[in-house]
């Protein structure tokens, strides 16, 4: 659905795959990328069965590709999977077990991993009112235990700008602001996070297409297929990717269970990631997180298809306006006073 013009506005195997690097930040992502364009260029020259096959019993060594000597079948498995587009119901259940078991053995959680798909006739959107908005950031909280961010601050998918009053330049504004009190007198709220845009930069800079568009209008990667050239991270006018850069730590009473796999499922490091609207709640007819967790009311989610929803009579009575409009990214992110 085309939004209406609106007006002013994997590690690859236990470190041995790349000559055995202790995982520090340096030698750690090089292994990562080392494997993932490896795994790339294998998948790329492959057909469907024999290739593989042949692949998997021994030409792949003389290729040069770096499956560690110790690497597990599991292991191996990873580092051949297909696009997820391309798997059928049967392997992606063989895989969501897989990685079940990795997070159990990693964090001693049981997690439970689902594929939610598009519905039909929904196209998600959101609405802030930045009238409402205090720069709280309860949102920004709440999204990484949903999602299964590590405790790091550069680790967050959504950041809350704080500007002048009047200012529309989201540069000369700050996300580290820390009064003792919000809202500071002159300032206002911008909260920005990935806005699913339906002419999305990222998605077009991908190489390998581990990035992509859905149906219900929210924009996913593919954690496996993705080779974290970050690309898609440079392409994105919002700032609203995250790279990896060290193996996710998360504290086991922080894991959140409920685990979509193109969305919260633990990443492995060297892969970009982001906000998806929460689609493991969304998809099935949940608000997502940073909505729930507004204590202003300021966050309105819905299906813009709906003409009896908020969202969409918000967008058709309210002057709502989209941030950088004259990139004609069409983000289906619309902010708000009222
Ligand atoms: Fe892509 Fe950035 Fe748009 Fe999200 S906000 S869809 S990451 S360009
Ligand atoms: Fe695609 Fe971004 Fe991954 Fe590069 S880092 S492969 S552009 S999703």
């Amino acid at each position: 659905m085309k939004l209406p013009v609106l007006p002013g506005a994997s590690s690859g195997c236990g470190g041995g795959g790349c000559g055995g690097h202790d995982h520090e930040r340096g030698p750690s992502l090089e292994c990562a990328v080392e494997d993932r364009v490896e795994k790339l260029v294998s998948q790329r020259l492959e057909e469907p069965g024999t290739r593989r096959d042949i692949l998997r019993g021994g030409i792949a060594a003389a290729l040069g590709l770096a499956i560690a000597p110790g690497c597990t079948t599991s292991e191996i498995d990873e580092f051949f999977q297909k696009h997820y587009r391309e798997l059928k119901d049967d392997e992606k259940k063989k895989i969501f077990a897989r990685l079940e078991e990795k997070t159990r053995r990693r964090t001693g959680v049981t997690v439970h991993i689902t594929d939610p798909q598009p519905l039909e006739g929904v196209h998600f959107a959101y609405a802030l009112n930045l009238s409402h908005c205090n720069g709280n950031r309860r949102c920004v909280e709440a999204c990484a235990r949903e999602n299964n961010l590590p405790d790091d601050p550069q680790m967050r998918y959504i950041r809350v700008v704080e500007l002048d009053n009047g200012s529309q330049h989201l540069e000369k504004g700050t996300t580290a602001y820390d009064p003792e009190k919000v809202p500071q007198p002159g300032k206002f709220y911008l909260p920005v996070q990935c806005h699913q845009c339906d002419n999305p930069p990222c998605v077009k800079a991908c190489p390998t297409k581990a990035t992509w568009k859905e149906p219900d209008g929210i924009v996913v990667v593919d954690y496996n297929w993705c080779i974290g050239c970050r690309y898609c991270q440079a392409a994105c006018p919002y700032h609203a990717r995250r790279f990896n850069w060290v193996e996710p730590e998360i504290e086991p009473e922080r894991v959140n269970p409920d685990q979509g796999y193109l969305s919260n499922r633990i990443r492995p490091v060297g892969v970009v990631e982001k906000c998806t609207f929460c689609l493991h709640r969304t998809r099935n007819g949940r608000y997502p997180a940073c909505y729930e967790a507004c204590p202003t009311g300021a966050r309105k989610f819905g299906n813009l298809a709906d003409p009896h929803s908020e969202v969409r009579h918000i967008v058709e009575n309210k002057r709502v306006w989209i941030l950088k409009e004259e990139l004609g990214t069409e983000p289906r992110f619309f902010y708000f006073y009222g």
